[in-house]
């Protein structure tokens, strides 16, 4: 771990076990990628990632002014936020979240041909799984039009808040309820496009959204 992913506040919140940051990136859609722009000063944007063993990767547009940075060779920092619940303590100032967040920095790698097109595979796959095998495969100049970006899993920070409330024993003593509530998301009934054929059934992967894993 190098300085500046030192935390300095609420060290024990810590971790340092590369499975649990992996876990959190597999559970977690979306990151949010800052770039120190030297024109228009610092950028943060958020985006889909993916998780390919030792990478993350993103994918957007060959137009995409934030990406063709990236793509450039910018240094970045990506944030990843998990909400898992309100911890609920006896005064407002104990009372807090329970959360898992990382902070990697790096600079993201370009990937072109084949790669490019394993890569936006994996992410169809990973962002609804069974999806790949049921549609289409991209084309070539589908694939030509999309950047395929890869952020080294190497320099990161992950501090995982899960602990009950901490109140001092005064407040223990008095009679606030205190505990936590997790926070459980999940998809809704699925919504058909408004120029859907009549006929089509709704496929396997988009069934099992709906259902626990
Ligand atoms: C949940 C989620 C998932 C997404 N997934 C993808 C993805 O996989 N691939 C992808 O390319 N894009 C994705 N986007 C959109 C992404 O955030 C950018 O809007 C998009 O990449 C286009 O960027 P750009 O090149 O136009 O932005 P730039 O031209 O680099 O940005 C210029 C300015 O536009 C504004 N801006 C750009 N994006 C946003 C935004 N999302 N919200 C508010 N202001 C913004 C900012 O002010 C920024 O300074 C996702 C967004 C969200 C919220």
């Amino acid at each position: 771990v190098r300085d500046r992913t030192r935390v300095t506040r609420l060290r024990q919140k810590v971790r340092e076990d590369r499975a649990e940051l992996d876990a959190l990136l597999d559970a977690t859609r979306i990151g949010h990628f800052g770039i120190a722009d030297a024109d228009r000063g610092p950028v943060v944007i958020p985006t889909a990632i993916v998780r390919d063993g030792d990478r993350v990767l993103a994918h957007g547009s060959t137009g995409s002014r934030w990406m063709r940075q990236l793509a450039a060779g910018a240094p970045t920092c990506l944030a990843v936020t998990a909400l898992d619940g309100l911890v609920i303590a006896r005064s407002a100032f104990e009372s807090s979240m329970h959360y898992r967040s990382a902070v990697l920095f790096g600079v993201c790698e370009t990937l072109g041909g084949d790669e490019a097109g394993h890569a936006l595979e994996l992410i169809t796959e990973r962002l609804l799984p069974g999806r790949a095998g049921e549609i289409r495969a991209s084309t070539d100049r589908e694939i030509r039009a999309t950047l395929v970006l890869a952020l080294p899993i190497d320099e990161w920070s992950l501090k995982v808040s899960d602990g009950g409330p901490d109140d001092p024993p005064e407040d223990v003593a008095g009679d606030a309820w205190a505990g936590s509530v997790p926070l459980v998301t999940s998809f809704g009934p699925p919504v058909p496009a408004p120029d859907l054929r009549p006929g089509i059934a709704l496929p396997p992967s988009v069934q099992r959204l709906g259902s626990p894993s």
